[in-house]
């Protein structure tokens, strides 16, 4: 788990919507391919947008996704402490 993770986290919202710049992008590509909870992060988001979608939602509501990034962010700080012990 690395400070890179924190980082990337913030854009993978604008990734899946396909908003984020092409450069960011590449840059979130080439630390997934190495990185498997930042994957698992995207697949739970792109997991979530999908789900909305089927009810008819176009986007999924700011909260839903604060909800969201507000456990992922505790799961990457509680293995930040169990790596450090
Ligand atoms: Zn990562």
């Amino acid at each position: 788990m690395s400070v890179e993770c924190h980082e990337h986290l913030d854009c993978l919202s604008d990734y899946i919507d396909g908003e984020l710049d092409p450069t960011l992008c590449a840059e979130i590509e080439h630390h997934m391919a190495a990185c498997g909870d930042c994957r698992i992060v995207v697949d739970t988001l792109r997991k979530t947008v999908s789900l909305y979608r089927n009810y008819g939602h176009e986007e999924v509501p700011e909260d839903a996704k604060e909800r969201l990034y507000a456990v992922l962010k505790l799961a990457y700080r509680a293995d930040d402490q169990e790596a450090s012990t």
